[in-house]
């Protein structure tokens, strides 16, 4: 039977990191600030929109939202972000994706600062997540590596397997877990004899989208599986990609959906913004300490 990698605990207790270190920089008189931008009514968005204020009013961190109609004209929006760019009191701001089809998700995201960019979608952030000099890290991709982290689980010369190889999950997961010393292979859906490849993982990573989508023939037994996957039951249940039921008892590690990665996601970005207003704040004492 696998121990249980309870996501939930684990972000309770990087959360409660996080509103140490907002006071302290509070009482450096910089209030970390994150501003949520919201395009159109999709009803998944708004919840995660407001899931993301909730957590910010948890942790001490100062929300703004921005709740836009869906016929917002791109200029409109990029004037938005340029505005929050420019504001010293916001040090992250997140678009919240997907955008409606007439704005082009691509321009929207180069227009948002490096610097405020929580993230990590931006190319500027993107790339230097490659060469391993990076501030502000993916945050799905960073959740789970403080899953494992703080499971004990090292990463360093194991077999990893990641399943999906999009730019917000699978393939950031993929230059982490490199970073961290695995021995890494990504796989998609041209994969060939996907089973074989993912049974000689030691750390498995799904992020395919499809529910029940690993069973026990894909895993090694005693292997750690994450489960990045959240897909909707017809009863409206939330579910992952890896059959748990199926898995657990081969499993030496297993998270479960809910309660794994997904609680993870929000606290990471907590954390890039936290980060974001240090920066800050060293700038600020940098010009203080001049000034004298
Ligand atoms: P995505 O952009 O749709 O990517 C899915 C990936 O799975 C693609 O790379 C695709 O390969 C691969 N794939 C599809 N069918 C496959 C098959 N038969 N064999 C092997 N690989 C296959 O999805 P995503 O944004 O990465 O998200 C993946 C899952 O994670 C979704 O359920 C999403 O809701 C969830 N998610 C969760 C969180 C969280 O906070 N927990 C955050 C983000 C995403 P190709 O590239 O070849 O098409």
């Amino acid at each position: 039977m696998a121990k249980l990698i309870d996501g939930k605990a684990i972000a309770a207790e990087i959360r409660c990191e996080i509103a140490a270190d907002v006071q302290a920089l509070c009482a450096r008189g910089v209030q970390p600030g994150l501003a949520v931008i919201l395009v159109g009514d999709d009803p998944a968005s708004a919840v995660y929109v407001r899931n993301k204020k909730k957590a910010c009013e948890q942790t001490g961190i100062r929300s703004e939202s921005y709740e836009l109609p869906a016929d917002t004209t791109e200029e409109q929006l990029l004037a938005l972000i340029r505005k929050l760019n420019a504001d010293p009191a916001i040090h992250g701001i997140l678009v919240q994706l997907p955008l409606p089809s007439h704005l082009d998700q691509k321009t929207v995201i180069h227009t948002i600062s490096p610097e405020k960019d929580v993230d990590a979608f931006h190319p500027v952030n993107v790339g230097k997540i490659m060469i391993g000099d990076y501030d502000f890290l993916p945050c799905t991709p960073a959740g789970v590596m403080a899953l494992l982290e703080r499971s004990g689980i090292d990463c360093t010369g194991k077999e990893c397997v990641v399943v999906g190889r999009s730019n917000i999950v699978g393939k950031p997961q993929a230059m982490l877990l490199l970073h961290a010393n695995g021995t890494v292979t990504v796989c998609h859906s041209h994969t060939k004899n996907l089973a074989e490849v993912t049974r000689r993982a030691d750390i498995l990573v799904v992020a395919v989208g499809r529910a029940d989508f690993v069973g026990a023939d894909m895993v090694k037994p005693g292997a750690v599986v994450v489960d990045v996957g959240m897909n909707r039951r017809a009863d409206g249940k939330l579910t992952g990609d890896v059959d748990f039921a199926a898995v657990e008892p081969i499993a030496s590690y297993i998270t479960p959906v809910p309660g794994g990665v997904g609680p993870m996601t929000i606290t990471m970005l907590l954390k890039n913004t936290v980060k974001s207003a240090e920066k800050s704040a060293e700038t600020l004492d940098r010009q203080s300490s001049r000034v004298i």
